[in-house]
């Protein structure tokens, strides 16, 4: 931590209203450019890439393959579908090539993915294909009052697939839903997020979203959890007909939208002239879908679901580091230095607060940062029993090890 580049605040800038951004900020993972935008600072950014990964090896088992597309994004392209129209897409971000030629910025990236298929498809044999990337967004969001959950720039996977027929394309699409699951289990809020019936749907009469129950959501769904049956209170009315529940057997909840997922059939290739040529030597249009999840959001629904008053709590999978050494004295700053590099040697995660500060404020500092596992090396216990304490950061429970068993114990999470 005398290495670190952040430190810990005493307070959040006035004017952040979000818990979230507000616990970010303090405990030095995110730092407030402007209202929607967040820098990650080096905390901040192994969190995104643990939980980019987590998705990065999902969306390979499912065959998916990762490219990054640009940001800057022609008119023309979106001109083919009507969508370059303000009315219609009201968060766009725009400007101008110094010759006066109109760009936009990439809020999704679904009109410039057909366009670069439609020069690599040719035939039937091509097919399926499947492609992610993970890139920040940019969107000109009206409010931006949710910290990192609702960003003016924001990282977002996003994932497109297409597909000869459109058996190939429901199936797939369903692997997608399983993925998406797994991916959201491995983030420690799978329990808590459900597959949703939502609007959106062109081809299909919906789309799903992924919703988190989460009181910081801005989403309110309709929920039978016996059923396992979610609906987004867009398309209530048209979803109940569907499924054939009744209203007051469902119980309504604030969510927060962390994916979603579309089944667009033909219609974008339609539009765009994606087609394909199949065993017969005819042209036919390609099938497609299109599934997102929001990188930045998941992270702030996590700070939100399972923070408490003392500050974050990260669940194993996605935390920065798994423990957080505490040394507190001359010895303990020795013994807790070998420790460390045990550690870090077989590949272990570990921050070592090395810093000489008072034992209080070393421990409100590991509360604040959320470390899964806090590991209390000192002078007293060195001199005494030479059993240490190991606290977990959600529940506050304390075990006590010798040195051995400590070490045995990290190399095991
Ligand atoms: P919302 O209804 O919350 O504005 P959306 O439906 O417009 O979101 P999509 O186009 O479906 O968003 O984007 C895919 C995912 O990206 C969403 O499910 C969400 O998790 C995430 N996302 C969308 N907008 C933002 C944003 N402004 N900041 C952070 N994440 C976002
Ligand atoms: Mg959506």
């Amino acid at each position: 931590m005398t290495q670190l580049f952040t430190k810990t605040l005493k307070q959040a800038p006035a004017g952040e209203v979000a818990r979230n951004a507000q616990l970010l900020i303090r405990a030095g993972y995110v730092h407030k450019t402007m209202a929607g935008v967040y820098s990650f600072l080096p905390l901040g950014l192994r969190v995104l890439e643990n939980i980019k990964q987590i998705v990065r090896e999902e969306m390979d088992k499912v065959n998916s393959q990762e490219l990054v597309m640009s940001t800057l994004q022609r008119k023309e392209l979106w001109q083919e579908t009507g969508r370059w129209s303000d009315e219609l897409v009201d968060v766009w971000f725009k400007s101008k090539l110094q010759d006066g030629t109109d760009i936009g910025f990439g809020w999704t990236h679904e009109e410039p993915i057909v366009d670069l298929l439609r020069n690599y498809l040719k035939s039937y044999k091509d097919l399926p294909i499947s492609v992610y990337q993970f890139q920040n967004k940019l969107r000109n969001e009206l409010r931006a009052k949710s910290g990192i959950m609702r960003g003016r720039e924001f990282m977002m996977k996003d994932m497109y697939s297409i597909h000869d027929s459109k058996e190939s394309l429901d199936s797939y699409y369903n692997s997608v839903i399983e993925a998406y699951k797994r991916c959201y289990g491995r983030f420690g809020i799978g329990d808590e997020t459900y597959v949703t019936f939502a609007s959106g749907g062109a081809f299909t009469k919906f789309s799903h979203e992924f919703q988190t129950i989460c009181d910081a959501g801005e989403d309110y769904i309709y929920l039978h959890r016996g059923k396992n049956i979610a609906v987004n209170e867009e398309v209530l009315d048209e979803a109940i007909e569907e499924l054939g529940v009744d209203r007051s057997e469902l119980e309504k909840v604030k969510t927060a939208e962390v994916g979603n997922i579309f089944n667009f059939g033909t219609q974008k290739s339609e539009e765009m002239k994606l087609v394909f040529t199949d065993a017969e030597g005819k042209e036919q249009y390609a099938y497609m879908g299109s599934y997102g999840i929001g990188i930045t959001r998941v992270m702030g629904v996590i700070v939100e679901k399972f923070a408490d008053d003392k500050g974050l709590v990260w669940p194993e999978n996605v935390a920065p580091f798994k423990v957080h050494i505490v040394a507190i004295g001359e010895k303990g700053q020795e013994l807790a230095g070998k420790f460390y590099d045990e550690l870090t040697n077989n590949g272990v995660d570990a921050l070592l607060d090395d810093r000489d500060e008072r034992p209080g404020v070393k421990f409100a500092d590991a509360e604040l940062m959320g470390l899964p596992w806090r590991i209390t090396i000192g002078d007293r216990a060195i001199d005494g029993d030479g059993l240490f304490e190991l606290t977990e950061r959600a529940t506050g429970e304390t075990r006590k090890m010798d040195y051995q068993q400590l070490v045995d114990f990290c190399l095991s999470r």
